[in-house]
């Protein structure tokens, strides 16, 4: 019998969480379309089987790794493919050209090696501003160089100005780098690409020609004090295990390494067959929220490789091979997230191989 966990993905909540992302944009500019934000195997979820869950309904895939834009390419993905963070070498740059990739473009040397270099095709380029979140793109006083490149490379075929938020989910909001992107772009008539889910989630200002929602289409919040229910978000990936063992401790015992958590009744504890070697955070501190038997407990003491525990006192119930739900189907991984002192984001990104997935 394989270890009992596993990881569900829901692809049908990851196309009704696009749906509902595009018509968030939809309310502020009834034209504007929706890259789907597949970076980083799709927060975990699979590139191909998110790509393949999208393909009916998706305006374009936003990724990071050019390996997987070929891959989508060559599965004979249509759509435009936007690399976010650009091309690295000319030997990238050859292969935007070839598969019709559009790359993000954030430093002149790179708008100077488009136009002198040979390519199959024009290619077209995102053109990334720096309006304060300091990472990448050009800064004011670039502007009037890149635009006057822009007029005259033979090689770019179309330019869409982009930028993105440092603080969309916080308290400085959108609107102080809308101003700046206004400021430096001021005259310039190029589609414009601005809003991560945060951003359209709350600035209509935000949405322009195209948005680029990545977290929300995974079914989890943006945001720390709005929950992904509130939002309408599905979540489209659950980790599930089982219960491999229970101990009872006597007050005064204590569990896991390091012994963290004493015991101060008589407890029933749980052992789950789910550890930080599969992807859950080994910073889930004693408290830290779980499901046991569709009831919610939490967990206590250290996180192990393979193992966390948990208290099952209330919950009698609970025996060896008791379903548990770490994060999904009620049990929203952002609160799993907050406990851990993380972001739902990153637990995606690192479910580990070792995980069998399960498509549903
Ligand atoms: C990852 C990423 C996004 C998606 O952000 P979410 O917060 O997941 O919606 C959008 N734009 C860029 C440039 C990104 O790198």
């Amino acid at each position: 019998m394989p270890r009992p966990i596993v990881a569900r993905i829901n692809v049908s909540a990851i196309r009704k969480n696009y749906l509902l992302a595009k018509k968030h944009a939809q309310l502020a500019n009834e034209n504007a379309r929706a890259w789907a934000v597949v970076k980083a195997d799709a927060y975990g979820h699979g590139l191909m089987r998110v790509a393949n869950g999208l393909r009916e309904c998706v305006d374009g895939f936003a990724t990071l790794e050019l390996e997987g834009a070929i891959r989508l390419r060559e599965a004979g993905f249509a759509q435009p493919i936007l690399l976010l963070e650009g091309f690295f070498d000319k030997d990238d740059l050859v292969a935007c050209a070839e598969y019709g990739l559009t790359t993000s473009v954030h430093r002149l040397d790179q708008l100077a090696l488009i136009g002198s270099s040979r390519l199959k095709n024009k290619i077209s380029v995102y053109l990334k501003l720096n309006t304060g979140m300091n990472r990448l793109g050009f800064v004011a006083e670039e502007m009037e160089r890149v635009f006057a490149n822009i007029a005259c490379n033979a090689n770019i075929e179309r330019t869409t100005l982009m930028m993105h938020f440092a603080e969309a989910d916080g308290a400085r909001g959108v609107d102080w780098q809308i101003a700046k992107f206004k400021e430096m772009t001021d005259g310039a008539d190029f589609p414009v690409c601005m809003a991560n889910s945060a951003a359209l989630l709350t600035s209509a200002e935000s949405v322009c020609d195209w948005v680029r929602p990545g977290i929300m289409l995974y079914g989890a919040s943006p945001f720390v004090d709005r929950s992904a229910e509130e939002l309408g978000l599905i979540p489209a990936m659950t980790l599930e295990s089982k219960i491999l063992s229970v101990q009872m401790v006597p007050a005064g015992g204590r569990v896991g390494y390091g012994g963290t958590f004493c015991a101060e009744r008589t407890t029933r504890v749980a052992i789950v067959a789910c550890g930080y070697a599969d992807g859950y955070p080994r910073h889930a501190a004693t408290g830290t929220p779980i499901l046991v038997c569709g009831k919610r407990t939490t967990t206590v003491g250290r996180v192990s490789m393979d193992m966390l525990a948990c208290d099952v006192t209330d919950i009698p119930e609970a025996d060896v091979g008791s379903p548990v739900v770490l994060w999904g189907d009620g049990m929203p991984a952002d609160e799993v997230a907050v406990a851990a002192g993380t972001i739902s984001y990153e637990m995606f990104c690192a479910l580990a191989k070792r995980v069998p997935i399960i498509e549903c």
